[in-house]
């Protein structure tokens, strides 16, 4: 029963292999994929950023018409004004190129805002598409890595699994049963007694249930848990002692 028990013990390290194995190959899909998120995020940051670009420079050619307009419209009021023939007349084209100075001055103010936006802009687009660039190489290189490490972990799963295989035809059917059942619901399914007490729950086993285990011919099961039970002998006084990490 102790080389079966030991058989049963080495393969189910070989299932936690597994399981942290499968768990890390999961996680690579995982961050590869945010890397890309990452990515398309700054893309659509920098799409927002160069249509306001193109809004405002749209903006800003409008303002400029809107000036040059103004400036003929002064010129004439101007002539207008040389031309007049009475007070009345010169204070309405006075008026009027008032108007419109004040109308040119309101343009060119929007016309040096727009301009400072314009350069934010600008500026913001520089800084995000070398970030968009880094980030594109970045993730091109996890994608590469993910993919080889992925195939380097499916390749030791496969070795684990056959090992497993090998291992598992040295434990009985039944007791391997037994342990499956367990190892889904609760992972670790097979657990060291040590000084009397079961390491899976840490429950104090009754001493007369302590000494046929420690007799080793028959496989027995924590009443608590119900995680299979192997003997250990406590060799080294102060390993208990020492683990604090
Ligand atoms: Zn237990």
């Amino acid at each position: 029963m102790q080389e079966e028990l030991a058989a049963l013990e080495e393969l189910q390290k070989l299932d936690l292999d597994i399981l942290e194995l499968s768990n890390e190959l999961g996680s690579i899909p995982i961050a590869i994929e945010e890397t890309r998120e990452n990515v398309s995020h700054i893309g659509e940051i920098l799409e927002r950023e160069r249509e306001r670009l193109r809004e405002s420079e749209e903006w800003r050619r409008d303002r400029e018409k809107a000036v040059e307009l103004q400036s003929d419209l002064l010129t004439k009021s101007k002539a207008k004004l040389q031309l007049a023939r009475n007070e009345k007349e010169n204070k309405a084209a006075q008026r009027e190129i008032d108007t419109i100075r004040k109308n040119i001055q309101e343009r060119e103010k929007e016309t040096l805002d727009v301009m400072e936006a314009i350069e934010q802009y600008r500026k913001a687009i520089e800084e995000h598409t070398v970030e968009f660039s880094e980030l594109e190489k970045h993730l091109k290189a996890t994608e590469e890595e993910g993919n080889e490490r992925m195939r380097e972990m499916e390749s030791a799963i496969g070795n684990t699994e056959e090992r497993r295989a090998q291992l598992s035809s040295r434990v009985p059917d039944k007791l391997l049963r037994q342990y499956e059942r367990i190892h889904k619901r609760l992972g670790l399914a097979l657990v060291p007694v040590i000084e009397g007490s079961c390491t899976g729950c840490n429950i104090g086993l009754q001493p007369q249930m302590y000494n046929l285990l420690q007799r080793g011919n028959k496989i027995f099961t924590c009443p608590n848990c119900f995680r299979i039970l192997v003997y250990k002998k406590v060799e080294d006084p102060e390993s208990g002692a020492e683990k604090q990490d």
